[in-house]
């Protein structure tokens, strides 16, 4: 999607300082960190949400959710907590599908 900022952050029409990198996914710091570590991971389709996932595009993020641990311990962390802010009701403010993943002194997300 032309328009959308982490479509040309993982096109690297937007330069980014990646943190993990694969066919699938990409992981950047957060602008705006809420923890001693926040990346967002997200996928290099355009899926707009958790509500956006189907049949054909499914196994993205599944395969997402499987690389959060492997994005952690390359990073050096030893647990992370996972936050998928989903529709305008999710406080989703970036409506392309984003995981947060942060680790240490957490400011988001209870
Ligand atoms: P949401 O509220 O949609 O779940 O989270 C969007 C996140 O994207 C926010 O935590 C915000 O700080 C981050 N963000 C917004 N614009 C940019 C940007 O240009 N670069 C990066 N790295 N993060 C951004
Ligand atoms: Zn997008």
């Amino acid at each position: 999607m032309t328009d959308c900022l982490f479509c040309k952050i993982a096109s690297k029409d937007i330069p980014t300082d990646i943190k993990y990198e694969d066919e699938h996914i990409i992981a950047f710091p957060d602008i705006n960190p809420k923890a001693d570590v926040h990346l967002l991971v997200i996928p290099k389709l355009h899926i707009i949400n958790l509500m956006d996932i189907n049949d054909e595009n499914q196994h993205i993020i599944t395969h997402l959710i499987r690389k959060l641990p492997v994005i952690a311990e390359k990073n050096g962390l030893s647990g992370f907590r996972t936050i998928f802010n989903s529709g305008k009701d999710g406080g989703q403010e970036v409506f392309h599908l984003h995981a947060h993943l942060l680790a240490g002194n957490i400011k988001f997300g209870g």
